[in-house]
């Protein structure tokens, strides 16, 4: 990335550039976490403002209430002047709807960059709407209340923010920034959005950024289940202290954290890795580090584990092997949904975390959990597993929900395809240190 900042800005605004004016907020990209979209936010906001002498906006829609499009509203508001107003289009009935109330599950700032330095660190550090690790609800509740800040030091006058909420209808026309919408506006009370009025109407924006995420994970027909954001008992002991069998079905993080909850007692994704390496965690790190960067970060990474299995990972082993759950057995199905995969090596590719592709190796290696690779219709039932434990977790069809939302994707399909090739919405801060101010010191 360029040194030069107007070409910096430049490069990062093509980067995201849907179509003229219309921008995609990380959808298509990999490495799909909370402070990965944030930091996608920031530089996005950063660029369009730093480019605003040339393409001055001054009316801009943020569709999508999540962690994401409230990052990218808060930017907004923050860096432009209090004369460009921002509307926030949310499906559902509340902002950041997806975490909210998710008690069950761990957010950390950056622990899926491990073994990179600052993966640990505990706080996203960011300038806007700033969280640290904990479970996903109150991630959620620091987050809204953040943002409330923000609209108070930024946009405590008139109608400079707009927020509608549960959208009965939305299509967002790309090619002359048009969205058509019924929902209904909200009223802001503190870090709260009350409903007021419900609202129906056709509005053309110079500047629309899409933050509708990565769409609702699409599990199998047979065994429909919960987005993996729900509140869920798997990693909770079964009362009855009954034995359970589960089947999971697929590779990815969803899964394999799924994986280490179902098989790990007391499983914590914050304090796991102090667990296994205990004093030789950093260490163990740069080992980890030197060889990555050598063999790249997208390798496979099996050969380079079971190169280790005899020496640095012995003690996490045997951690692991102290901790395997007596309550359950799990059978991991690994075929993918074409069918492909044949090996267990193979899963080790970067469709998900070194820090879960290691917990994996570690569990195998422990005899944990085993593998399957027939389909879990045929499977589950031949093994007395019932359908409500059986966990497909293939991730969602994100081209296919962005479709659904805009009225001329035909218009944009090879601009989709080119994004989700490229991948250059890179999660590096690229923004010049300082440029966000601080939303309390216009409040005090
Ligand atoms: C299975 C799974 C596991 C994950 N695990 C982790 C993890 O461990 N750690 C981590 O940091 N991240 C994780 N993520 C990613 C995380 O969920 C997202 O990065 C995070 O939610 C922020 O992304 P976002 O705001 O861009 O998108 P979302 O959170 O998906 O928000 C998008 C918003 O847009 C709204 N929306 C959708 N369509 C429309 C429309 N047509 N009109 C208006 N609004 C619309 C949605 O209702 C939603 O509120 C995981 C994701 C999945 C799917």
């Amino acid at each position: 990335m360029t040194v030069d900042v107007e070409a910096r800005a430049s490069e990062i605004e093509a980067a995201y550039r849907l179509a003229d004016g219309c921008y995609l907020l990380g959808s298509l990209e990999r490495g799909v976490t909370v402070y990965n979209q944030q930091v996608r936010a920031h530089n996005l906001a950063w660029a369009l403002w730093e480019r605003r002498k040339s393409y001055p906006i001054k009316n801009i829609a943020v569709v999508g209430g999540g962690i994401g499009g409230l990052t990218m509203a808060a930017c907004l508001l923050s860096l432009f002047e209090p004369t460009t107003k921002v509307t926030i289009f949310e499906k559902l009935w509340d902002l950041s709807p997806i975490q909210q109330g998710a008690d069950g599950r761990w957010l950390h700032p950056r622990i899926y960059d491990w073994p990179y330095f600052g993966s640990r660190a505990p706080g996203a550090s960011l300038p806007v709407l700033n969280w640290s690790e904990g479970r996903a609800s109150d991630v959620a509740r620091t987050i809204l209340n953040e943002f409330g800040q923000f609209c108070d030091g930024f946009a405590a006058d008139g109608d400079r923010i707009s927020v509608y909420l549960g959208l009965r209808n939305f299509t967002l026309n790309v090619g002359d920034k048009t969205i058509d919408y019924v929902g209904t506006r909200s009223k802001r009370t503190g870090a709260f959005f009350d409903l007021d009025q419900p609202e129906g109407g056709t509005s053309t924006f110079d500047c629309i950024v899409l933050a509708s995420g990565f769409g609702l994970e699409s599990g199998a027909d047979e065994f429909p289940v919960s987005s993996y954001w729900r509140n869920d008992q798997l990693a909770q002991p079964a009362l009855n202290g009954a034995h359970h069998r589960y089947l999971i079905s697929g590779f990815g993080d969803g899964a394999l954290v799924d994986l280490c909850r179902l098989t790990v007692e007391r499983y914590r994704q914050d304090t796991i890795l102090y667990e296994l390496f205990g004093d030789d965690l950093e260490p163990v790190e740069e080992v980890f580090r030197n060889d990555i960067s050598k063999i790249g970060d997208d390798a496979n990474l099996y050969e380079l584990l079971t190169g280790y299995d005899q020496n640095r990972l012995v003690r996490a082993k045997q951690e692991i092997s102290n901790r395997v759950r007596k309550d359950t057995s799990v059978v991991l199905h690994i075929s993918g949904r074409d069918g492909k995969i044949a090996r267990f090596s193979e899963i080790f590719g970067q469709r998900s975390s070194v820090l879960n592709r290691l917990m994996t190796f570690l569990l195998y290696r422990c005899g944990a959990f085993s593998l399957s690779f027939e389909e879990p219709s045929e499977f589950a039932p031949k093994n007395g597993i019932s359908r409500d434990h059986v966990l497909c977790r293939y991730g969602a069809d994100t081209v296919q929900h962005l479709r659904d939302m805009i009225a001329d994707h035909t218009d944009l399909e090879t601009r989709l395809t080119e994004m989700k090739d490229s991948r250059k919405q890179v999660t590096r801060r690229l923004w010049q240190p300082g440029a966000f101010p601080n939303p309390r010191s216009k409040i005090d």
